[in-house]
């Protein structure tokens, strides 16, 4: 990924993604905003504690930054699934849908999607056009939610997944991610070779997920032809991602967002 700093919100992009001047896409950090403690600063998740206003006075900053409209974006009210609803075929309404993947051929349309540790994923194909946001925690990742936004391109647009350029976002890392039996059974169960998903780093320890490798597996595995992946822990890095286990629960969550420029914009 590159970090860019110049203006007053700092992000970073992904550099197979950056290569399409027809495509914009941001992975914010947790600084920039006007939220306090323990949401400092650019916290873009309603319901974690945060004041409503500061959470919305956030939101402006960013789509002022990248000269989107603050009421364009589209996103989803995030349940550890793997649904994923088409945006711009229909106006979503004012109250998100239910799912964890949104994907769109419309332009400037953008999708946006909240973090805390869970894997941000974005998706874009060139060649039709369209492009697309995950967000996949343990649940969402034994879901296969990642597979699932790829199938949807293809069913929805006709994407041949081997030119599907995606990545990977920032999200707790191997390193970090000690998990419990419930998901260690349920990694076994639902991805292709677990055992190079999970280890046991000390033998005091648990045993640790990593997440990115599991949903990097999932988009190779439905024929994607590039797969970036950020290999940045957001418990390692608290002082720059919101990190839900790395900050004890009470966090904020930070934004990626994904959309595609009109051919004007070229
Ligand atoms: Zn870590």
């Amino acid at each position: 990924m590159i970090y860019h700093n110049r203006r007053s919100i700092p992000y970073y992009s992904f550099q197979n993604l950056d290569s399409y001047p027809e495509l914009q896409h941001a992975v914010f950090t947790r600084h920039g905003g006007v939220s306090p403690p323990p949401w400092d600063s650019l916290n873009l998740g309603w319901a974690v504690g945060d004041d409503d206003a500061n959470v919305e006075a956030n939101y402006r900053r960013w789509t002022l930054q990248f000269g989107i409209p603050r009421d364009d974006l589209a996103t989803t009210h995030q349940v550890h699934g793997n649904k994923v609803l088409v945006a711009g075929a229909e106006p979503m309404g004012d109250v998100p849908g239910r799912a964890d993947a949104m994907i769109t051929a419309t332009p400037l349309l953008p999708l946006t999607q909240r973090y805390a540790d869970c894997t941000p994923i974005l998706m874009f194909d060139p060649v039709k056009h369209a492009c697309g946001i995950a967000h996949a925690g343990w649940r969402g990742t034994v879901a296969r939610c990642a597979e699932s936004t790829v199938q949807a391109m293809h069913s929805q647009f006709g994407s041949d997944p081997a030119d599907i350029v995606a990545a990977v976002g920032p999200a707790i890392g191997p390193c970090c991610y000690e998990v419990g039996a419930e998901v260690v059974s349920a990694i076994e169960r639902s991805q292709r070779q677990p055992e190079q998903l999970l280890s046991r780093p000390s033998n005091e320890g648990g045993v640790h997920l990593d997440l990115w490798t599991a949903n990097a597996t999932q988009l190779q595995d439905a024929g994607v032809g590039s797969v970036e992946v950020a290999g940045l822990c957001t418990s390692c890095h608290r002082h720059i991602f919101f990190s839900h286990r790395g900050d004890g629960g009470k966090s904020g969550r930070f934004a990626a967002f994904i959309m595609l420029n009109t051919p004007s914009c070229l």
